[in-house]
């Protein structure tokens, strides 16, 4: 869920790979997991393209963020080792 009604405001990653025509639909995977931030529990889907992530979102059905995270959830996943 884009809270931004018009689309404006975008995962800086995906700007960026985007304009480097590097962002790949087909070649990322999504993987649902718990965000460990607090304790409130919202589930989070990370989306790895090349073994990193570039991407957090919240499934819609989730019935505690419902589509939403805040702005540790959403961005704050820089600090994941992302090396396999
Ligand atoms: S997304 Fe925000 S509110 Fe939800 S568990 Fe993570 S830090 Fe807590």
């Amino acid at each position: 869920m884009l809270v931004c009604p018009t689309g404006a405001l975008s995962f800086k990653t995906e700007f960026d790979m985007r304009a480097a025509w590097t962002w790949d639909e087909p070649a990322r995977t999504e993987t649902t997991t718990v965000c460990a931030y607090c304790g409130v529990g919202c589930s989070v889907t990370l989306h790895v393209q090349d073994n990193e992530i570039v991407k957090v979102t919240s499934p819609h059905d989730n019935p505690v963020a419902h589509g939403n995270l805040c702005i540790k959830g959403r961005f704050g996943f820089q600090h994941v080792q992302n090396r396999v």
